[in-house]
């Protein structure tokens, strides 16, 4: 699971080295000997591996990361599976790039008739990085247009009255708020940098602080403003996917910074802010910007890990349903000062391996059935170890991009990311469902498990939009993942791990882990597979539905 995508995350997402770490290698800590069924035996046994200090944390570009890609592979061809990745093998190499401001930069406004100013880095301004180019500029007039949101079917539209095109755009980096969660969640500043391109925009600056939102805040952006992300690498090194879809992020403002641009028109926008239901005119500046700014590639290198089960079906056979979970987690904390002894290898036992291992198993659940005489199933089933989703689904980005079938065949992505299996669950709690042909599917799979579904507990995290199936669903893929819920007395185990372990250290296999409980949660994933795998029709998007009207996928009549 990753970070809420805020605004900030496109020049903030940490990439925290993990390649010195002088630590000492311990003994696994749990006893691999205590006595489990073998069901049971085979997830612990996937999570002991993964999830090992040996591992450092499984980050994205690193050797370790690579171990633990061939752990997968190894796995898969274990399970049956057929390689599915590049040049027979069962790796799709995923060419990475991480990115981050080279220098200060510089921002000067014109105003027109007026004398050229600077604005001031770290007070009014801090840069982006640009995964395109080590070097960005631009000199163009600047038009506000609110938080740059054009959705006509939420009537709503930032842009009506004003011509953006040739002009630096400026907008709020708050996300807007239509009273949904998962919607207010996929309006990322990425997204919104895609809709100021579509406007022929030539760039964009993006102000902090104003209209609420959790992001780090501009002092905190400034304090480090030279923090690396990463993406997905094009052949010829720079950054291509979500992060260099739309026009360049050029710096994040302050309000102050704004003001600079925008005269006495900016305390509307400041005022309009303060309003629980903000709505905000666009104004043209007057006067032009000059901003250039200087971005530092470096190349890097990972794998997806992919496998499949032909479908046996002569005409569904060409679908595909994808099972995705992510095998990347966040590597290694920076050291602490104040505890120099403190364990800093985030192994992620629960974010993700947990998900890897139900993902292998599901694979072996598959087939079984057909050692037992039963039939594979009709259509193909791919089974996707990705990474980089801590880094932004990037991963999952790059294969949705340079898939190894057709995407237009993929016919739904059920994701595994982080089922929390520290007690036993009394409901499941699924993403997307609703959304789709698919809910149905995944109802009748819960109640095989013997309890019910329950909405989602926490829509203001927006989890739908959070991991993996999302970049599937921004190619039009029905798409669903499932947690258990938080039903019963035992429930607030959820709420606790969010709170202590999440993409810390102790998310460690040492947690009190319900094997059992990972069967279950295998089971109801692998009834959902199967029944989209053997349905005579692929899934549809609910007709209307906002998903999947926005990617244009295919939708119920
Ligand atoms: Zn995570």
């Amino acid at each position: 699971m990753t970070r809420p995508i805020l605004f900030a995350s496109l020049i903030a997402l940490a990439a925290v080295a993990s390649a010195q770490t002088p630590t000492p290698a311990p003994p696994a800590r749990v006893s691999a000997t205590a006595p489990l069924p073998a069901d049971q035996a085979a997830m612990r046994a996937h999570v002991l591996f993964l999830a090992s200090d040996e591992l450092k944390g499984r980050e994205a570009g690193s050797p370790e990361f690579d171990i633990a890609a061939q752990y997968v592979a190894a796995q898969f061809s274990a399970a049956g599976l057929r390689p599915g990745g590049a040049g027979g093998g069962y790796l799709q190499p995923v060419p990475l790039v991480s990115y981050r401001a080279a220098d200060r930069g510089s921002l000067r406004w014109t105003p027109r008739g007026g004398r050229a100013r600077a604005l001031a880095f770290g007070a009014d301004y801090v840069p982006a990085a640009d995964p395109r180019s080590p070097a960005t500029a631009r000199d163009a007039p600047v038009a506000f247009v609110g938080q740059g949101v054009s959705a006509p079917s939420l009537g709503r539209d930032d842009y009506a009255g004003i011509d953006v095109r040739g002009r630096i755009v400026v907008l709020l980096g708050a996300a807007p708020k239509f009273g949904n969660g998962e919607i207010d969640a996929s309006f990322t500043v990425g997204s919104r940098l895609e809709e100021a391109a579509r406007r022929g925009a030539v760039g964009a600056l993006v102000v902090a602080d104003l209209g609420g939102g959790r992001g780090p805040g501009f002092a905190g952006l400034a304090k480090r403003w030279d923090r690396s992300a990463m993406t997905w690498a094009r052949p010829d090194g720079t950054g291509g996917g979500a992060a260099a879809r739309g026009v360049p992020l050029l710096a994040t403002l302050s309000p102050a910074g704004a003001a600079k641009l925008f005269g006495p028109a900016w305390a509307a926008v400041e005022a309009a802010a303060r309003s629980p239901r903000p709505r905000f005119a666009p104004i043209e500046g007057q006067g032009t910007l000059s901003a250039a700014f200087r971005t530092a590639l470096t190349p890097g290198r990972s794998s997806n890990v992919v496998g499949v089960i032909p479908g046996s079906d002569p005409r569904l056979g060409r679908e595909v349903v994808v099972l995705s979970a992510h095998l990347d987690h966040i590597g290694v904390s920076p050291p602490d000062p104040a505890q120099p002894n403190a364990d800093r290898i985030n192994n992620g036992a629960l974010d993700n391996a947990i998900g890897i291992a139900s993902l292998i198993e599901e694979a072996k659940r598959f087939a079984a059935q057909t050692e037992k005489g039963g039939k594979a199933p009709r259509r193909t089933v791919m089974f996707l170890a990705v990474t980089g989703e801590e880094k932004g689904l990037v991963g999952a980005d790059y294969f949705a991009s340079n898939p190894t079938v057709p995407i237009a065949d993929v016919v739904a992505d059920v994701n595994l990311d982080m089922p929390v299996l520290l007690y036993p669950f009394e409901d499941m709690t699924v993403f997307g469902a609703e959304r789709s042909t698919l809910g149905p599917i995944v109802r009748r799979a819960v109640k095989s498990a013997g309890v019910d579904l329950t909405p989602d507990q926490n829509p203001e995290e927006a989890f739908f939009v959070r991991s993996d199936h999302y970049r599937f669903v921004e190619k039009g893929v029905p798409s669903v993942f499932l947690w258990p819920g938080q039903k019963g007395p035992r429930g607030a185990a959820f709420q606790t791990f969010l709170k202590t372990c999440y993409h810390r250290p102790c998310d460690e296999v040492t947690q009190p882990i319900l094997w059992d409980q990972g069967v279950r949660f295998v089971d109801v994933n692998y009834r959902i597979a199967r029944e989209i795998a053997d349905a005579d029709r692929r899934p549809v998007w609910n007709k209307g539905d906002y998903f999947g009207t926005l990617y244009r996928g295919p939708m119920a009549e």
